[in-house]
């Protein structure tokens, strides 16, 4: 086996320096006060040996990360279902992107974006009789880690300022594609987005998708053909408009949120996991990029 730690920390070393950062969201007025110099690497090897540098173990704001989490307990819940109300094709659209377009008959374009994130939130608002807590425990559960919960100043922040989301929420509900109160799916939304995490135990989450549907305990959460399904949604429509940018570099499905934190994988290998929280003008983190092409591409341990 290659030695991570070495090619892991070579990265970090190369890359913490940078003048160039990124900027760090500002739009959800809590996230502005992240520090740009943190920079965080985390990888967990299926066969159970992980690897760590730098700000791994410091909690950040997973943001958009968070809908891949609760895309596989929709899709857990309700299998192929979930498509009538979602499609599958990726976006081309930047992260703040709100048209009719990404809705076209009421359809968002795939569950990554805003209005596809919010018809899941719908998804799981109608599941659970108490939403926020029982996700926050089926977060807990497939990273093995009681420790994680919401950061609720920034769900406050967020619902503060997301018109945007509460339009898309709104234009939803006029197409008949959300069937709960979209005051009570927004702020079930508001709270996963503010889910706080930190590199390594997003990493042990992430490994359910690498692992055919079985968690870091072995449970079995989802089946292999689901998480089979839901890689190919993150490689084709994880990063915003930067998704193609994504596979032709780094070359692995995963998800990015404004946070600044990314995750990818291979399945069957290793999920690994970057926070910088600087982003490049197409939202997604700048460093993290870097450090993820740069990974690939030196230990050539990609999908293609
Ligand atoms: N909570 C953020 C929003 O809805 C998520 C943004 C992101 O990470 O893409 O605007």
């Amino acid at each position: 086996m290659q030695d991570f730690n070495t090619i892991i920390n070579n990265i970090h070393n190369n890359l913490k320096d940078n003048v160039v950062k990124g900027v760090v969201a500002s739009y959800i007025p809590e996230l502005s006060k992240q520090d740009v110099n943190q920079f965080g690497i985390f990888i967990q090897h299926m066969n159970g040996e992980n690897f760590s540098v730098g700000d791994a173990e410091v909690p950040f704001s997973i943001q958009s990360i968070s809908k891949v989490l609760s895309l596989s307990k929709a899709i857990a819940f309700e299998n192929n279902d979930i498509w009538k109300r979602v499609d599958v094709e990726p976006s081309g659209n930047p992260f703040n992107h709100l048209s009719l377009l990404e809705l076209e008959n009421g359809i968002p374009r795939n569950p990554l974006i805003n209005a596809g994130a919010i018809v899941i939130a719908d998804i799981l608002c109608s599941q659970f009789k108490n939403p926020k807590q029982e996700f926050l425990q089926y977060v807990r559960a497939i990273a093995n880690d009681q420790s994680i919960d919401y950061n609720l100043k920034v769900a406050a922040s967020e619902k503060e300022t997301g018109f945007n989301n509460l339009a898309a929420a709104n234009l939803l509900k006029s197409f008949g594609n959300l069937n709960n109160d979209v005051d009570v799916v927004m702020d079930f939304y508001f709270h996963q987005c503010a889910l706080e995490m930190t590199c390594s135990q997003v990493a042990k989450a992430f490994y359910v998708f690498a692992n055919k549907g079985r968690c870091v305990n072995n449970k079995q959460h989802i089946s292999s053909s689901q998480a089979k399904r839901i890689n190919a949604i993150m490689l084709t429509c994880g990063f915003y408009d930067e998704s193609g940018e994504f596979a032709f570099e780094v070359g692995l499905p995963g998800k990015s949120g404004v946070g600044g934190g990314i995750v990818a994988l291979l399945p069957n290998q290793y999920v690994i996991t970057t926070w910088a929280p600087g982003l490049n003008a197409k939202g997604n983190s700048l460093i993290g990029m870097q450090a993820l092409e740069q990974f690939t591409t030196q230990t050539n341990l990609s999908i293609f």
